[in-house]
Parts: C-alpha cells; sequence; structure tokens
C-alpha cells in the first residue's frame, strides 16, 4: 500500500523522524486556514504547496509552489487543487489533484547553503537483508544518478540479528560530508527512520530529499512510503490511510470480490486459474501475437457466480477483443467450470461482445467439451493449450 506524503511524513515523525511540518488542505479556503496554523505553529512566512498524488516528479511537473503570502496561498492551492499532474511517473493524461500540503518553508537562508541528499530504506532481494541506500546527489532524479556517478550512492547493509549498529548510523553521516550538530543530527535521523521502517512495517523508505537546513537541521522534505499489505493486520490504524482514488477502479472492484486482478494494457483477457498457470497464459497470448489486458487469478472455486463477476470485470477494459479463460480442473471439476461459463454466458444475456476461447483440462475435460460444444452459445472450446494459442491468433486477425 503506498502513501502520500503527507501520511508518510506523519507516520515517519511518530517514531521520531524530523520532518518538514505541514497542514493537508483539500480547497483553497482550508489551504489559508492552515496556513495561518502553521505560521502561528512554526513562525514560518512563506510556504510551500505540494500536490498530493501517488507519484513522484511533482516539483518538476508544477506540483510544487512556494508561497510567499496569504493571497499566493490560496491563488496556488486554487490552481494545483483539481489539476491533472503530470509527471514521468503519471500516466500521460496526468493524476488528479485531490488535496495540497501546506508546508512550512524549510530553505531559509543562514549561515549555510540548504544540502539535499538522497535517502532510502529497502530490501535487498539478493543479500535478504534490509539497507539503507544514500548520496549526497539529493533532490533530483536519483536513477539519472545511478547511471552517471554510481559511486556517489553509498549503501550499508542491516544485520536482521543486531538491528542497526550506531556505527552504521556515523558511517552514513560521515559518508555524507557532515560534521558538528548535522553530523549528530544525521546520526540520529538514519536511527530513527531505520526504527520507523521496521516498526511500521514498510517495504519501501524514499525520502528525496533530506535537507540540511542552513542552521543544520536534518528534515524530510518528500516521502515515499509503501507498507506491506500481507503485514498490515498488525497495524489496524493504518488500514485507513488507504486512497481508493489513487488505485485503478477496476482491481479495486475485483479485490472487493476476492478475485486477484491485475490491470494490463493489452487486448485479451484471460480468466486462468493459479498464479503460475496465469503467468504461462499470459506467455502464451504474447507468443500468439495478442498482448494480455490482465492477470485474473480466479482460485479454486470457479462457479457461475465467480466466473460472471470475472467476464464482467475483464469486460470493464474497452480494450479487450477476446477473451481466453484457461483452468485446469484439479480438485474443481472441468464440467463443472463448463457449466459455470455456459451459465454465466446467459445470465449476462448478450453482453458478451468478444469472442470467448475456452480451455479446459483435468478432471472430467472430455465432458466438459461436449457442454460447451452442445450450448449452442459463440464459445471456442479446445483441449490442448497449443490450439488456445491458435485460436487467440485466429480471432485476433
Ligand atoms: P517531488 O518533485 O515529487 O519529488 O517533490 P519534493 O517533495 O521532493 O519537492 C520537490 C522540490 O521542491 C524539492 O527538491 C525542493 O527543491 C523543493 N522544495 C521542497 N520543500 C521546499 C521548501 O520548503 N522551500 C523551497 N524553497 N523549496 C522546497
Ligand atoms: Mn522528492
Amino acid at each position: 500500500m503506498n502513501l502520500h506524503e503527507y501520511q508518510g511524513k506523519e507516520l515517519l515523525n511518530s517514531f521520531g523522524v524530523k520532518i518538514q511540518r505541514g497542514l493537508v488542505a483539500d480547497n483553497h479556503k482550508k489551504a489559508v486556514d492552515v496556513a495561518k496554523q502553521l505560521a502561528a505553529e512554526t513562525g514560518t512566512g512563506w510556504w510551500i504547496i505540494k500536490a498530493q498524488i501517488h507519484a513522484g516528479g511533482r516539483g518538476k511537473g508544477g506540483g510544487v509552489k512556494l508561497a510567499k503570502s496569504l493571497e499566493e496561498v490560496e491563488k496556488i492551492s486554487n490552481d494545483i487543487i483539481g489539476m491533472m499532474l503530470k509527471t514521468p511517473q503519471t500516466p500521460p493524461e496526468g493524476k488528479k489533484v485531490n488535496q495540497v500540503l501546506i508546508a512550512e518553508d524549510v530553505y531559509y537562508p543562514g549561515d549555510n547553503e540548504p544540502e539535499e541528499y538522497y535517502m532510502s530504506v529497502l530490501l535487498n532481494r539478493a543479500t535478504g537483508r534490509n539497507m539503507i541506500m544514500y548520496s549526497t546527489e539529493g533532490g533530483m532524479d536519483i536513477e539519472s544518478v545511478a547511471d552517471k556517478t554510481p559511486h556517489l550512492i553509498f549503501t550499508e547493509e542491516i544485520d536482521p540479528a543486531t538491528g542497526l549498529l550506531a556505527f552504521q548510523a556515523r558511517k552514513v553521516a560521515f559518508n555524507l560530508g557532515l560534521s558538528g550538530k548535522a553530523f549528530k543530527e544525521m546520526t540520529r535521523f538514519v536511527t530513527s527512520l531505520y526504527n520507523a521502517y521496521i516498526g511500521s512495517d514498510a517495504s519501501l523508505f524514499e525520502i528525496n530529499p533530506v535537507l540540511k537546513t542552513s542552521d543544520d537541521k536534518i528534515l524530510a522534505v518528500d516521502a515515499k512510503v509503501t507498507l506491506d499489505n500481507n503485514a498490515l493486520y498488525r497495524h489496524k490504524d493504518y488500514i485507513d490511510l488507504r486512497d481508493l482514488r489513487e488505485e485503478n477502479p477496476i482491481e479495486v472492484e475485483a479485490n472487493a470480490v476476492g478475485l486477484n486482478y491485475v490491470d494490463l494494457d493489452g487486448n485479451v483477457g484471460c480468466m486462468v486459474n493459479g498464479a503460475g498457470l496465469a503467468m504461462s497464459t499470459m506467455d502464451l497470448i504474447k507468443q500468439s501475437g495478442g498482448e494480455p489486458a490482465n492477470f485474473l487469478d480466479v482460485g479454486g472455486t470457479a462457479d457461475a457466480e465467480r466466473v460472471e463477476t470475472g467476464f464482467k470485470i475483464i469486460l470493464k477494459d474497452p480494450n479487450v477483443k477476446a477473451i481466453l479463460v484457461n483452468i485446469f480442473g484439479g480438485i474443481v471439476r472441468c464440467d463443472r467450470v463448463a457449466q459455470g461459463i455456459v451459465d454465466a454466458y446467459n445470465n449476462m444475456g448478450g453482453k458478451i461482445r468478444v469472442p470467448i476461447i475456452v480451455r479446459l483440462q483435468g478432471t472430467n475435460a472430455e465432458e466438459a467439451k461436449v457442454l460447451l460444444d452442445k450450448s449452442g452459445l459463440d464459445l471456442i472450446s479446445v483441449v490442448e493449450f497449443k490450439e488456445a494459442a491458435d485460436k487467440v491468433q485466429e480471432v485476433l486477425a
């Protein structure tokens, strides 16, 4: 589950990580109110207005702007709320901005120039250990730093038995070139950041930039936080942080009825039981010249109701030109699945507008084929995997 920046920062702060403070608003009047409140609490006279969408690169896309007066807070918030914000990480049409974060300006002048660093916490899958990845080159596109100057990216791996050790936190601060107060602040920042990562069962933290202010404070200015869905049962208070408006509506609907569905860009819908078979079916579709429109695992119970729900979900995608049903009857009998398909087809009373290729294999596969062939419906039944591929190719041609 992905969080908004403002939610991620609140989560970090609850573990003692210092953040750029801010308050969220969903209209420009509220934005002015919270800007006043923030001024009273922090003494700030400038505010940074930040679009809250689940995508990075907002600054470059015009979703992060500095306001030097309450009039500007109102004007900028009004411009940003409701806009379709386009960044390199959004779909081409952009993402709708429903709310903004009004944050204190932390790039104020002082003895030193503010400096931006990069820091993330994530799992190194090769070693099976969490690691802190960090760089002096913060604020910008970390992918291009990795590409052009990989020696400027450091990693610190953490032994799960001991957790982050004090010397490791000091090493991070040292490699970032810090000394004095900033050095101490950074060791505390890294330690609390790692505690937050473990304590919240996160799978990714990306803080870009981590800021050293002109008076040597270390703050999280941005926060990309991804939580592990499988651990949410341990964090009931995080469940409300999910913003369904940021997710694919078809996926949300499918998941609500217990279907394992992932939306893809192609033209062939597929309905399969079992994740492994679903993956190989997608390969098969590609080999036959099509592109899978989705991943859909209907699971063990492929009865009429479930098949019908599956068809309805798949057909919500206007790009679908054909549907391939590929079900292995191990526990579930093929003839029952076939009956389910026939019933679902009839129940949908003509709403199925594309050819359906059905491949059922396993227990009672022969009976199933007879049932489908005799149904008089526009179903193409096949037995072999290869035949299924050929039929897909045929109907797409
Ligand atoms: P992203 O573009 O989606 O990664 O959003 P960020 O939260 O990283 O903000 C983008 C940029 O806005 C930062 O790299 C900063 O340069 C700038 N920024 C963020 N906070 C402040 C602030 O308090 N004052 C000023 N002047 N700039 C800020
Ligand atoms: Mn950022």
